[in-house]
């Protein structure tokens, strides 16, 4: 019985150092890795882009999502007061303008960026 349950330590303990070698059982480091991976090719890519999706313009110099720009864009006179965004991002008043800022993107990126989401 003795010699049994000495054995029995012996392999509780041979299967905790096995964990620990390769990475905590699968729970650990490798699951947390390919989870934040599969995040990364979806979502920050274009941050890493500096493009909004939402708005089809650059991240920095969107005005809808940065408060503090659309109050710099309101000061210069760049405001469309009637869909609430600068003018020169107002994509109803000036289509035009989304193609501008689609073809920046595609000379930087080599592709067309994503149809703007709103
Ligand atoms: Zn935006
Ligand atoms: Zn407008």
């Amino acid at each position: 019985m003795k010699i049994v349950s000495v054995v029995r330590g012996t392999f509780l303990l041979l299967g905790a150092v096995m964990c620990l070698a390769f990475g905590g059982c699968g729970s650990g480091e490798g699951a947390a890795d390919s989870k934040s991976g599969a995040q990364t090719d979806a979502a920050t890519d274009f941050v890493q882009r500096d493009w909004c999706v939402e708005h089809g313009v650059p991240e920095s110099k969107c005005g809808r999502c940065n408060a503090k720009l659309a109050a710099e864009f309101q000061k210069k006179g760049d405001w469309c007061a009637e869909h609430n965004r600068p003018e020169s991002q107002c994509f109803i008043c000036n289509p035009d303008a989304e193609a501008k800022f689609a073809a920046v993107y595609e000379v930087k990126f080599g592709e067309m960026p994503p149809k703007s989401t709103e």
